[in-house]
């Protein structure tokens, strides 16, 4: 239940962003805590090198923990006024990079003076960081992938509405890019109930594949992870009637947080059938993940080999399935 009460946390981040402005930022004072000053010099120079001079002297900036809750949000910024305030319970729960995020975007509020858009690309990956107020059903749980090769253009959105749409909006990848030929196969299970395999050697590009049948405790977390046991990506199921969420999430795991970085309802109705086929590829700098053998996202290729690739399906006790099945496991090497 962690995980999805984490969740929660992150998805509700903005939903009370911004605050009638009762207690405002005295003229010129800028008095930020310590604990956000590097986010603070980090968006001065974001905007410098975009020419945007952003400069509290003028109009002050405060940026303090609250005392207590901020009404279920993690943050907010008075409008009108240059005054953040962060729950600090929160805050703590956050990632680094989620923690940048969460002060960009109320910087966009509070020194940029935008208000939300909750626009989206084709892939259904918001377009801006500035998404949040009022959303609809599961868009809650659509997540910013403020991460890797996305952060720039987000960022650039940050500063400049009219930014176009970045390459990767609409990026796809055919699931046979890369000939059989060119394909070593390096490991190889089968009818197993979980995965826990160990790599020590592997530089070159790979590709692992999972033929499984999601499990009919539809209460289950199924989770792949690939990485190290510290820092990883992972592609994690809630089949439909699961908790208050169903579908699934890709993400990366790092400061012992897991941050969404996409999600899909969906775990039905890809090309027709329910998910039964994992292929994680990295090739030309991406790892890129498809399902039922259709391209569904990428993401930056991991700095550091990788050395473990676990997947297992999860009970609402925290205990592993035995029943879960996994028909096939093959990892692969690129050449
Ligand atoms: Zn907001």
């Amino acid at each position: 239940m962690r995980n999805i009460l984490f969740l929660l946390t992150i998805f509700l981040v903005f939903q009370n962003c911004k605050k009638n402005p009762d207690i405002g930022a005295e003229s010129g004072v800028y008095q930020v805590d310590p604990a956000f000053e590097p986010y603070v010099q980090e968006f001065i120079a974001e905007g410098a090198k975009r020419g945007k001079t952003i400069d509290f002297t003028d109009s002050g900036l405060i940026v303090e923990f609250s005392d207590g809750s901020v009404g279920g949000a993690s943050g907010f910024c008075y409008v009108g006024e240059h005054h953040v305030v962060i729950d600090k319970s929160e805050w703590t729960a956050l990632s680094e990079n989620v923690r940048g995020f969460l002060l960009f975007h109320e910087l966009g509020h509070c020194e940029l003076d935008r208000g939300h858009t909750n626009l989206k690309f084709n892939n259904n990956v918001w377009k801006s960081i500035m998404r949040g107020g009022e959303l609809e059903g599961f868009e809650i749980w659509i997540p910013i992938p403020y991460f890797g090769f996305r952060k720039e253009y987000l960022i650039d959105e940050l500063f400049n509405e009219n930014t176009p749409a970045p390459t990767w909006a609409n990026q796809t990848f055919a699931y046979n890019e890369v000939p059989e030929a060119n394909k070593e196969s390096i490991k190889v299970e089968e009818n197993i109930s979980r995965i826990n395999q160990r790599f020590s050697d592997l530089t070159d590009d790979y590709e692992f594949e999972i033929d499984f049948s999601l499990i009919n405790d539809r209460a289950n977390r199924t989770k792949l992870i690939w990485g190290s046991t510290n820092n990883h990506y992972y592609i994690e199921f809630f089949p439909e009637t699961g908790f208050n969420v169903s579908g699934y999430f890709i993400g990366v795991h790092q400061d012992s947080r897991d941050n969404g970085l996409f999600y899909s309802k969906n775990t039905i109705n890809i090309n027709g059938e329910e998910v039964n086929k994992i292929t994680v590829r990295r090739e030309g700098g991406f790892e890129k993940v498809f399902l039922n053998e259709q391209f569904i996202f990428h993401i930056d290729e991991q700095a550091a080999p990788i050395q473990t690739v676990r997947m297992e399906s999860t009970k609402t006790d925290g205990a592993i399935d035995t029943a879960f099945e996994i028909q096939r496991f093959e990892a692969k090497k690129l050449n």
